[in-house]
C-alpha cells in the first residue's frame, strides 16, 4: 500500500488513482531565465522518487511538465517584468533564444541526476488559443473583470479559495498583503487576485505576446499550468477549444512548497470554477533547500549549480544521494562539508556494488534467499511510507552489513541493490567490470615485484601513479584489488 502526505487534507492518504494502475502525474517546470539551481533540482529529485515508487509499485505514469517559457513576473503581484523577456534584454538575445538556451541546459542538468524525463513536455508558449479559449469560459461564467493592464481572476467569487494553503479567503489576503512581495494594485479588487491575460504595455514592444479578444498580450503564470493540466491529463479540450463537461480530476500535482498559496491556489480556483470539478486528488510539495539559513532561490543570488559542484570535483549523483538523505519534507540546509559526505556514502556504495560485480556475474533469473526477500519488503515499506528515503537507505546501508556479516551470496546481493536503485537511482546500474587498462597492469605487475623483494618505497611510489591515472589499490588477504575510482 501507498502512503502519500497529501497538502490538501494535511495528512497521509492511501493513494488511489482513479483510472484502475494508470496515472497522471503533474509536476510544475521550470521557468526558464537562468540556469536551474541546485535549490529547483532538489524538487526535481523528489518528484522523480515520486515517479518511480509509482513505477515500483506497477502504476503506468503518464508524467507530464509544462515549461513556463513566458508570463512569470519578477513579483507575484503581477506587476514587474517578465523574467524572460529581461533576460533576454540582459543577454542581447530574443526571449526564444533564452527559453530555448535554459530549457536544454536544464534537461541536461536533470539527466545528470538522473532524473526519468517526463513522458510530455509542455512549453507555455506552445497553448496560447487554449489559454484564451478557458479564460473566455471563465469571463462568460463571471470570474474575470477587466483593469487598464489585463484580465484579472476575482478570487472572492471562487468557492474554497485558499483550501490548499489552510486558509480562508480573509485570512490568505491578509496574508499576502502583510508578505513584503505583494502590493496591491489599485485596480485590483482583492489582493489575492491575479492575472489571467497581461496586456502589452503601450511603452514597450515585447517579443512573446499575442494578439486575444482583449488586447494583445500574454498569459498569466497561473491559467498556463491549469491549461496543460487539463489538456494532457484532463482530457478537456476539443482542439483548441475548451470544453469544461469532459474535464476529468487529475491523479497527482506536485512542485515546491513556494507554490502553495499562490501559484497552486490559483490554478485550483481557475480550475474549479471553470469546470466545476475538483481539480486535483492528490497534491505534494517539497521542502526547500537552504543556504547559510536563506531559501536558495534565484532572485536573491543565493544559487549554486550543478555546474559548480562538477567545478569542485563531485559527481552531481552525490547530490542526488544527499538529497535522499533527507525527507522531502523537511527543509535540508546545504554544505560542501555535508555534499563531501555524500560523496564518499556513494563511493563506498559503488564500490561495493563493484565488489558484488567482480565477486559474481549477475543473472537476473536468479531467485532471492528469505533474507533478501524480508530486506525487499523492508525498503518497499520504507519507501511506500511517504517516499521515506532517509529509512529505505538506511536499509540500503543495512543490506550491506549483512553481506559481509552473513556472508550473503554476491548475485543476490547485487540484484536487491539493482532493484533498490530502480527508486533511489543512484546510477549503480551504469557500474561495470572491464580488464584493467594495459598501462595499469604492467604497473601492478611492477608493484607486485617490488613488493614480494621488499622494496616498499618503489612499491609505494607505483601505488602512486596508479591512483593518479584515477585507480585505488587496495591490498587485501585475496590479493591486490584495483579499481576505478569514480564508477558513476
Ligand atoms: P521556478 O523555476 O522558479 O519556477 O521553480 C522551479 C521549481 O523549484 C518549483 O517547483 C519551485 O517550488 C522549486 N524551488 C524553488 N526554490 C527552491 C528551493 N530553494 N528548494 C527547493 N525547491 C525550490
Ligand atoms: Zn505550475
Amino acid at each position: 500500500m501507498l502512503n502519500l502526505y497529501n497538502t490538501l487534507t494535511r495528512k497521509k492518504e492511501a493513494f488511489k488513482p482513479l483510472k484502475g494502475r494508470k496515472v497522471g502525474l503533474y509536476t510544475c517546470g521550470p521557468t526558464v531565465y537562468s540556469y536551474a539551481h541546485i535549490g529547483n533540482l532538489r524538487t526535481y529529485v523528489f518528484e522523480d522518487i515520486l515517479k518511480r515508487t509509482l513505477l515500483f509499485n506497477d502504476y503506468q505514469v503518464n508524467h507530464l511538465m509544462n515549461i513556463t517559457d513566458v508570463g512569470h513576473l519578477t513579483s507575484d503581484a503581477d506587476t514587474g517584468e517578465d523574467k524572460i523577456e529581461k533576460t533576454a534584454k540582459k543577454e542581447k538575445k530574443s526571449a526564444y533564444q533564452i527559453a530555448e538556451f535554459y530549457t536544454k541546459a536544464f534537461l541536461k542538468d536533470c539527466e545528470k541526476l538522473n532524473i526519468l524525463p517526463p513522458n510530455i513536455i509542455a512549453p507555455a508558449t506552445e497553448y496560447i488559443k487554449e489559454n484564451i479559449s478557458l479564460i473566455q469560459v471563465l469571463e462568460k461564467k463571471g470570474y474575470t473583470y477587466k483593469t487598464k493592464d489585463g484580465i484579472y481572476f476575482d478570487t472572492s467569487k471562487s468557492k474554497d479559495y485558499g483550501k490548499l494553503a489552510n486558509m480562508d479567503f480573509d485570512k490568505l489576503n491578509k496574508t499576502l498583503k502583510a508578505g513584503a512581495r505583494i502590493e496591491l494594485s489599485p485596480e485590483k479588487r482583492n489582493i489575492t487576485d491575479f492575472s489571467l491575460w497581461k496586456f502589452s504595455s503601450p511603452n514597450e514592444k515585447r517579443q512573446m505576446e499575442w494578439p486575444s479578444p482583449w488586447g494583445t498580450g500574454f498569459p498569466g503564470w497561473h491559467i498556463e499550468c491549469a491549461v496543460i493540466n487539463l489538456k494532457y491529463l484532463g482530457n478537456a479540450f476539443k482542439n483548441e477549444t475548451f470544453i469544461p463537461e469532459q474535464a476529468e480530476t487529475i491523479d497527482i500535482h506536485a512542485g515546491g512548497s513556494d507554490l502553495i498559496p499562490i501559484h497552486h491556489t490559483n490554478e485550483i480556483a481557475q480550475v474549479e470554477a471553470a469546470t466545476g470539478k475538483k481539480f486535483v486528488n492528490y497534491w505534494l510539495h517539497g521542502e526547500f533547500l537552504i543556504l547559510k539559513d536563506l531559501r536558495m532561490g534565484k532572485s536573491t543570488g543565493n544559487v549554486i549549480l550543478i555546474d559548480d559542484l562538477e567545478k569542485k570535483g563531485y559527481s552531481p549523483l552525490s547530490y542526488r544521494y544527499l538529497v535522499l538523505n533527507a525527507h522531502y519534507r523537511k527543509p535540508l540546509e546545504f554544505s560542501w562539508q555535508a555534499l563531501n559526505n555524500a560523496q564518499q556514502g556513494l563511493n563506498d556504495i559503488s564500490n561495493f556494488i563493484y565488489h558484488c560485480l567482480l565477486k559474481a556475474k549477475p543473472n537476473s533469473s536468479i531467485k532471492l534467499s528469505p533474507v533478501l526477500i524480508d530486506m525487499q519488503k523492508e525498503f518497499k515499506k520504507a519507501i511506500n511510507d511517504d517516499l521515506n528515503t532517509p529509512q529505505a537507505l538506511a536499509v540500503f546501508w543495512k543490506l550491506i552489513k549483512k553481506y559481509y556479516k552473513e556472508k550473503l551470496d554476491p548475485k543476490q546481493t547485487y540484484q536487491l541493490a539493482s532493484i533498490f536503485d530502480t527508486i533511489l537511482g543512484l546510477g549503480l546500474d551504469k557500474i561495470k567490470v572491464f580488464p584493467l587498462p594495459q598501462e595499469i597492469q604492467l604497473l601492478n605487475e611492477k608493484r607486485e615485484k617490488m613488493r614480494k623483494s621488499a622494496k616498499w618505497t618503489e612499491a609505494d611510489k607505483i601505488r602512486k601513479e596508479i591512483e593518479a591515472l584515477g585507480f585505488s589499490v587496495n591490498d587485501t588477504k585475496e590479493g591486490t584489488i584495483i579499481q576505478p575510482k569514480n564508477k558513476i
